[in-house]
Parts: structure tokens; C-alpha cells; sequence
């Protein structure tokens, strides 16, 4: 039984592991956000099944795929999980990998490239720009409640923040960060279905993010890089993606773009 990081989109980002383990699967169990252009690396006569289970929409439960994880696995087949990005980002890859070593199947994981590293390299951001920020951190924005982010103490780590699942909660993101005492002219870059052709970004301020996530109409699957690593002086490069959306007030109101490679909102 294989576990295995589909990588954020773009199938060059496969690891060369990754590609043998593909085609040694008899069995293979895909998540909706793996790109399906990564199958053409499965060999011819294995069974692909569908496990989506995308933010919001309706889903295979979690129990029900870690069954079926251990009855394949049982009859002898090589399975493989595959995930989008690294199996062990916030894709629930620990909950499996426990269910299998309880069931006492052996498991392998294999790494992919996280989407929160691939949408700030993207955006031409370096996490860890070693004039602005001591570190990153990746941080999901979905968990409410008792496993919330302390966001003010890690406003207080001056690090580069990555946030995953944060679109449709990137109101409440904002005005914990603001409260935090984050300033509201932090920088912001948006990037939605990092690595893949139909890839857009946003470039903004944090006082004005979820404003500009909803004019933008950016939706899931998206990373929210905050800090002063997302200054545009620092994320040098534009783009080669046309899709880059561009705050007026991330500009500080003036001409916003430019032309031919960004929109302005
Ligand atoms: N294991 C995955 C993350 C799963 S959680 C990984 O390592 O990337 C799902 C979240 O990942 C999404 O809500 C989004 O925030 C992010 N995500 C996954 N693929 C993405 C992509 N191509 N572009 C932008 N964000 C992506």
C-alpha cells in the first residue's frame, strides 16, 4: 500500500517515485484535486476509483475510503492513495497511514510538492526571504473552533503565513490577523489552482483581501501567502501566467497592471 503526493497540479511536478509507483498500482484510490493527466502513468488494466471529497461538496466519507484502503490491500493488490500535494499537508494522509498501521498493512508514503510551496513559487514569492521574515508557516484557515489558529501569536513570529482552505474564510482571517495587529498594507498574494492552465492570481492587501476575494471571484482550491515576502519588489517576476489580478489599492491607487499581464479589480 502506497500513499502517494499527487503534487499541486502541474503533472512535471510528479516525483520520478511517484511515476514508479503509479505503474505498479493495481488498484488506485484518487482524490478530486489530483490533475487526472498525472493516469497516464498507471499501466493499462488497473482500477481507478474516485474518493473526491472537495471542500463543500458532496464527498466519499473518510471511514468508508480507509475500508476500502485495507480490503484492497488484503486481497493481495498494490494500492495506491493518491493526494493532491503532499500526503501529509492537511490531506488527512496521518488519519490513513493510522487506520492502515492499525489494520497492521504495511504503508509507504511518498512526498509531493505541497500546493502552498508550489502557488507561492507561482507567484514568484520566496517564503523565506531572509530580509523580511525569520521563517513560513503553514497554517489551515477550515479549522474552527477549538483547533483555530492562534493568530495573533503567529502575527508574532514576523513569519510568512500559507494558508490553506482560506477562501471561504478569509473574512474572518483578515480581522483576526488586523486584530492581531498585522498591518493592513501587509501584502497578499491569492493563488488559485496553482501549477495548472487555468491558474489566477490576486495580488493585494491584507485590509482589503476578502474584499478583493469576492470582486476577483477567487474560489477553492487557493493559497493565501501573507507577508512582506509578497511585496511586489520582492516577488519580482510577473507571472508567466496572463491571470494575475491586481488590487488598485495593493498599489497604493495607482495605475494598477501591467498591460497585456495583469487586470486590475
Ligand atoms: N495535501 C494538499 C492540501 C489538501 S487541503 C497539499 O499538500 O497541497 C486542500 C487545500 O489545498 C485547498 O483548499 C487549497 O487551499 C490547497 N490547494 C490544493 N491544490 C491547490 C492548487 N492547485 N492551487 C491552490 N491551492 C491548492
Amino acid at each position: 500500500m502506497w500513499l502517494v503526493g499527487a503534487g499541486p497540479g502541474d503533472p512535471e511536478l510528479l516525483t520520478l517515485k511517484a511515476v514508479r509507483v503509479l505503474g505498479m498500482a493495481d488498484v488506485l484510490l484518487v482524490d478530486d484535486l489530483v490533475n487526472r493527466a498525472i493516469l497516464v502513468h498507471v499501466r493499462e488494466g488497473a482500477r481507478v476509483v474516485k474518493v473526491g471529497k472537495r471542500g463543500g461538496c458532496k464527498s466519499t466519507p473518510q471511514a468508508f475510503i480507509e475500508r476500502l484502503m485495507i480490503a484492497e490491500a488484503r486481497c493481495g493488490h498494490t494500492v495506491v492513495r493518491l493526494k493532491g500535494g503532499d500526503p501529509f499537508m492537511f490531506g488527512r494522509g496521518g488519519e490513513e497511514a493510522d487506520a492502515l498501521a492499525r489494520a497492521g498493512v504495511a504503508c509507504e508514503t511518498v512526498n509531493g510538492i505541497t500546493s502552498g510551496l508550489a502557488a507561492a513559487t507561482a507567484a514568484g514569492v520566496p517564503l523565506t526571504h531572509r530580509d523580511v521574515t525569520p521563517g513560513v508557516v503553514f497554517v489551515t484557515a477550515h479549522a474552527a473552533g477549538e483547533n483555530e489558529p492562534d493568530w495573533a501569536a503567529l502575527v508574532r513570529t514576523r513569519m510568512t503565513l500559507v494558508v490553506y482552505m482560506g477562501v471561504a474564510r478569509a473574512a474572518a482571517v483578515q480581522s483576526a490577523l488586523l486584530a492581531a495587529g498585522l498591518g493592513a498594507s501587509t501584502p497578499v498574494v491569492v493563488v488559485e489552482n496553482a501549477t495548472l492552465a487555468r491558474e489566477r492570481q490576486l495580488r493585494t492587501r491584507l485590509e482589503r483581501l476578502a474584499q478583493d476575494i469576492v470582486i476577483g471571484e477567487i474560489s477553492s482550491p487557493a493559497i493565501i501567502v501573507i507577508g512582506e515576502v509578497a511585496r511586489e519588489e520582492i516577488a519580482g517576476h510577473q507571472s508567466k501566467n496572463a491571470n494575475v489580478l491586481v488590487s488598485m489599492l495593493s498599489r497604493g491607487g495607482a495605475s494598477p497592471g501591467v498591460p497585456g499581464s495583469s487586470n486590475a479589480l
